[in-house]
């Protein structure tokens, strides 16, 4: 039997405002444990909370990104469970009437087409503390309590564990591109849980999902996926689906590889949701609804730019606009008159394979913009061979120096001189006077030595392209 497979995303995105979701702790948790925190984030009686401005207009933002319905009136709920991380005993929570619904956002499949993925929801709520475990002491650290956050939730329309990474990498740089959230998955401001079912091919209704929580990493979320496939389709096929999948939230053990029943999957009536009688109903006043709808250029459209602008291929104005800090780069470059197929092949080539062996981000490129569009225009003027040019990239990876010292200093610049050139012509042809005779009497391969002996000679700095010209010449 062929199956298909469903997917459906919830991601947890941390909303970069100064200041927590109902008071005005700052968001950092990098300091003392328990410093940033208040009556409020601390559940202290009496204290009431008041909704942070700078979220709803984040939360907005989105919202216009993805083509949603932002509703003018939306509600805070309590969602009602009992952990130490949480001082309320309760989560602020959208439940019935999030801000956001129904938007849509669009992912790149191999095949060049593009595929259509529906955002159910997202909605505002707050985040809970951490729990510390010190050997048989646990702490709670609450610095964290009461960050913003806005939940995603997507439909169940992807198909594959490439699918829902292509979701997530989409998702993960308009959130970027809009600046509402770092989004930094190892710090866990951008996290995801993935509910996944099988189906028979073919059939409409959705069977039992589960979800997997805390995968923070792209590389996982993949593995996860598609582990949880594999053991959904064998206990299909061993004719025990109905006992081993069950709706459930299971664990990804990352060194394993594999995923572990964790608990019972809670209903929603295990929270007993019920609005928070604390806070009004959120109501956006029209002037400020008029506002957020000023947002950046997404990666999208700056991807159909980069293709119209600068005729490029899709597939690299699609990888250059993915990230906001590598489209950035690249434009940069642009402003600085070189070719685009150099700049592409430079920057997703040469400069991306550096950085990915070093482990430093393009932010941190020790190369900057202006010194890789130089080395560049230092490749179309001639000055230096493409050859030469990525061990001038290798020292500028080591040397803060100006691109044409790092050619002095390599001695690299190149011979363009064609007096020069033919001076080392003439010598290597008056020491192969058999093999010019050959080549006379028609073994034309040979050209390729005659060039390979000029290079050699010049130490790989003549020009290859004058070396043609000039050897053409003189055995002609
Ligand atoms: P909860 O909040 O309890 O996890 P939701 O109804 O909000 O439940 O659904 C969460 C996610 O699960 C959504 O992304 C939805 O698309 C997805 N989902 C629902 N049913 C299925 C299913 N049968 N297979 C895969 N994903 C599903
Ligand atoms: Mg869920
Ligand atoms: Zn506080």
């Amino acid at each position: 039997m062929e199956f298909e497979v469903v997917i459906g995303l919830e991601v947890h995105v941390q909303l970069n405002t100064k200041t927590k979701m109902f008071c005005s702790c700052p968001t950092s948790f990098a300091d003392e444990p328990n410093k940033n925190t208040c009556p409020t984030c601390l559940a202290l009686p009496g204290a009431l909370p008041v909704i942070n401005e700078e979220a709803v207009k984040k939360a907005m933002m989105f919202g216009w990104a993805t083509e949603a319905t932002i509703n003018k009136k939306s509600i805070f709920n309590r969602k009602n469970y009992f952990y130490p991380d949480l001082p309320k005993g309760y989560q602020i929570s959208q439940f019935e009437i999030p801000i956001v619904e129904r938007g849509r956002l669009f992912i790149d499949l191999e095949d060049g087409s593009k595929k259509e993925i529906g955002i159910t929801r997202a909605h505002l709520e707050e985040d809970a503390g951490k729990n510390i475990h010190e050997g048989s002491i646990s702490k709670v650290d609450l610095n964290r309590a009461g960050t913003p956050l806005l939940e995603i939730v997507s439909e169940p329309d992807i198909r594959s564990s490439d699918e829902a990474v292509a979701y997530l990498k989409k998702l993960h740089a308009i959130v970027r591109y809009l600046d509402i959230s770092d989004a930094n998955m190892q710090e866990g401001s951008f996290r995801c849980d993935a509910n996944v079912s099988i189906r028979p091919k073919g059939d409409e209704k959705l069977y039992t999902r589960v979800e997997i929580k805390n995968l923070n990493s792209f590389r996982f979320i993949q593995r996860a996926i598609e582990y949880e496939v594999q053991r959904q389709i064998e206990a299909w096929e061993d004719g025990v689906y109905d006992q081993e999948v069950v709706q459930e939230t299971r664990l990804f053990d990352t060194q394993k590889g594999v995923t572990r029943s964790m608990r019972g999957k809670e209903e929603s009536a295990d929270y007993r949701y019920f609005p928070d009688p604390d806070l009004l109903p959120l109501v956006i006043p029209d002037e400020f609804f008029e506002q957020t709808r000023d947002i950046p250029e997404l990666p999208d459209q700056k991807k159909d730019r980069f293709i119209e602008e600068f005729g490029i291929k899709p597939y690299d104005a699609a990888l250059i606009a993915s990230s906001k800090e590598t489209a950035r780069y690249f434009e940069q470059m642009m402003q600085r008159g070189i070719s685009a197929k150099n700049a592409v092949t430079w920057l997703t080539v040469e400069l991306a394979a550096r950085l990915n062996k070093a482990g430093i981000d393009i932010e941190n490129s020790p190369v900057d913009s202006a010194t890789l569009a130089k080395l560049i225009a230092r490749i179309e003027d001639k000055t230096i061979s493409a050859k030469a040019a990525k061990d001038v990239l290798d020292y500028l990876m080591e040397h803060r120096v100006d691109v044409d010292q790092a050619i002095d200093e390599l001695g690299l610049k190149q011979i363009s001189d064609s007096g020069a050139i033919e001076a080392m012509i003439d010598q290597i042809l008056q020491a192969n006077e058999d093999k010019v005779a050959e080549y006379k009497a028609g073994k034309e391969k040979l050209f390729g030595f005659f060039v390979g002996q000029v290079m050699k000679a010049s130490k790989g700095k003549a020009d290859p392209k004058l070396v043609n010209e000039l050897l053409r010449k003189k055995l002609s």
